[in-house]
C-alpha cells in the first residue's frame, strides 16, 4: 500500500494548467493597465507585525476577526496579511515616500490570508490585484481609480459587471449620521438578526449591508448617509460622479455600500457581478483619508481598490470569455537515432539560448509519435534530424501549417528560425 499523501490545507488551492492560463492572463492585463496609467509595482512581505493590522484594519472588524496570527520563535506576534492597503501605507511611511512627488501611485498583485469558512469564491488563501494612490485629495483621483478599475474589467472582456458607489462621509458628518441611523433602529432592535443586534452597538453602519431577510426589510426605510453629508463631502462626491459621467461609465448609487474596514472615508465603491449581486463582489475600494495618520504618518489623503483574482477568473469562465494566450513554444525538435539525438539536444539548447521557445521528447523513439506531440503543442515548426541529416550536418525545417519541408545546414538553422519567428537577432 502506498503512503498517504499530505493534502493542502482547507480553503487553499493549487493554481495550474487551465486555471493558471486565466490567472496569468488576469495578471498580465491588470499589470499592463496599471503600468500604462503610471502605477508602479510594490511587493510587501506576506506577514507583518500584528500591530499593523490591529491598527489599520481593527480587531473587531470582519477582516480583523479572521486574521492568521502567530508567534515566531522569538515570541514576536506576526500576522499573514489579510489585505493590501495597510502594508502599502506602512511601506509608504517606512521608505520615506512622503518626500517623493505626490501622489504616489502603487499597484500590487499578491496573495492574502483570512480564516474564513471556505465556500465557492471564498478561500483562506486568495489573490488580489490592487491599486493605491497616496497623497492626493482631489475627487478626480477617486474618479480616475474608478475609471482604471472599469478599464481593467473591460480589457478582460467581462461584461456582466456593475459599479456600485456611495459616500461614507467624514469625521464630521458620519458620527452625526450614525446618531440618526441608531435612532431609526432603536425602535426596531427586536426585529434585527443576532449579528445586527451586536452591530448596532459596535459598527452600526454595517446594519446597512446585512443580507438577512429581516434586516433587509428594515434597510429599505433607513435614513441614508448620502442625504446627510456635510457640504465638503457632498461637493466632493458630486464632482466624483460628474467626472465618471464624463467617461460614460455606468454605475449605481447604492446607499448600502459601506465597506467592511474602519478606515474608509468619502467615496466607496464595489464592482459587482450582475448575476449574483453583492454575494459575489469582484472587488471594492474607496477613499481612506484617515489611514496614513492612523499608522503614524502625517495627515495624508489616499484612495485605493482591491479586486479578487479568483472571482474574476470564475466570472471569465462563467461568461465564456475567450482570450489568446501568449505562446512561448514555437518549435518542436524531433530526432531519429542516437547520433541524431545528441545533435537535437544541442539544437534544442542553441534555440533556447537564442530566445526561441522549443521543446523535444527524448524518451519517444518513433518519428510519428514525436510529430503527434508537436501537433498537440500547436507549434509552428518542427525541426527534424534523422540519421542522414546527422551524417550530413543538416536539419529539416517542417512548416506545420503547410506541411512544406526544407533542408538547411545546421549552422544556419537558428538564424533562419529567428527571422521566421520575427525574433530580435
Ligand atoms: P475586501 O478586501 O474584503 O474588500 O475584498 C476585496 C475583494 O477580494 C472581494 O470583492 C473579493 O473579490 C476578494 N476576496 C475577499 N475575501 C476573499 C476570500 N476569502 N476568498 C476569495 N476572494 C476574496
Amino acid at each position: 500500500m502506498g503512503k498517504k499523501i499530505t493534502q493542502k490545507p482547507r480553503g487553499t488551492k493549487d493554481i495550474w494548467g487551465e486555471d493558471q492560463k486565466y490567472f496569468k492572463y488576469v495578471q498580465n492585463v491588470f499589470e499592463t493597465v496599471a503600468e500604462e496609467a503610471g502605477f508602479g509595482k510594490i511587493e510587501t512581505p506576506a506577514f507583518e507585525d500584528t500591530k499593523l493590522f490591529e491598527r489599520g484594519v481593527g480587531k473587531e472588524t470582519d477582516v480583523g476577526k479572521e486574521m492568521y496570527t502567530f508567534k515566531d520563535k522569538s515570541g514576536n506576534s506576526l500576522t499573514l496579511r489579510p489585505e493590501g492597503t495597510a502594508p502599502v501605507v506602512r511601506a509608504y511611511l517606512e521608505n520615506g515616500m512622503q518626500s517623493q512627488p505626490q501622489p504616489v501611485n502603487l499597484y500590487y498583485f499578491s496573495n492574502f490570508f483570512r480564516y474564513e469558512r471556505p465556500q465557492a469564491g471564498r478561500y483562506r488563501e486568495f489573490w488580489q490585484l490592487g491599486l493605491e494612490v497616496i497623497g492626493d485629495k482631489s475627487p478626480l483621483v477617486d474618479a480616475n481609480i474608478i475609471a482604471t478599475v472599469s478599464r481593467i474589467y473591460k480589457k478582460l472582456n467581462i461584461k456582466n459587471i456593475s459599479i456600485q458607489i456611495n459616500s461614507m462621509g467624514c469625521a464630521i458628518c458620519r458620527p452625526k449620521y450614525i446618531k440618526i441611523l441608531k435612532k431609526y433602529y432603536s425602535g426596531n432592535l427586536n426585529k434585527l438578526c443576532p449579528d445586527c443586534k451586536k452591530r448596532y452597538k459596535t459598527n452600526p453602519l454595517r446594519l446597512l449591508d446585512c443580507k438577512n431577510e429581516k434586516c433587509v426589510v428594515l434597510q429599505a426605510e433607513a435614513p441614508q448617509l448620502i442625504n446627510n453629508l456635510c457640504s465638503a463631502c457632498h461637493d466632493h462626491f458630486k464632482t466624483v460622479l460628474e467626472y465618471i459621467d464624463e467617461l460614460e461609465i455606468n454605475y449605481d448609487l447604492n446607499p448600502k455600500i459601506v465597506r467592511g474596514l474602519d478606515y474608509y472615508t468619502g467615496t466607496v465603491f464595489e464592482v459587482w457581478n450582475e448575476k449574483d449581486g453583492a454575494q459575489s463582489s469582484l472587488g471594492g475600494g474607496g477613499r481612506y483619508d484617515g489611514l496614513v495618520e492612523l499608522l503614524g504618518g502625517s495627515k495624508t489623503p489616499a484612495v485605493g481598490f482591491g479586486g479578487g483574482v479568483e472571482r474574476t477568473m470564475e466570472e471569465m469562465e462563467r461568461e465564456g470569455v475567450e482570450f489568446v494566450e501568449k505562446k512561448n513554444v514555437n518549435i518542436f525538435v524531433a530526432q531519429l537515432g542516437s547520433k541524431a539525438r545528441k545533435k537535437c539536444f544541442k539544437l534544442l539548447n542553441d534555440l533556447l539560448d537564442a530566445g526561441i521557445g522549443a521543446e523535444a521528447r527524448f524518451d519517444k523513439g518513433g518519428i510519428g509519435e514525436q510529430l503527434k506531440v508537436a501537433s498537440k503543442l500547436g507549434v509552428e515548426y518542427t525541426l527534424l534530424i534523422g540519421q542522414r541529416e546527422a551524417f550530413d550536418g543538416t536539419v529539416i525545417i517542417k512548416d506545420m501549417a503547410s506541411g512544406n519541408q526544407e533542408v538547411f545546414p545546421y549552422e544556419k538553422v537558428v538564424k533562419v528560425m529567428t527571422k521566421r519567428l520575427n525574433k530580435p537577432e
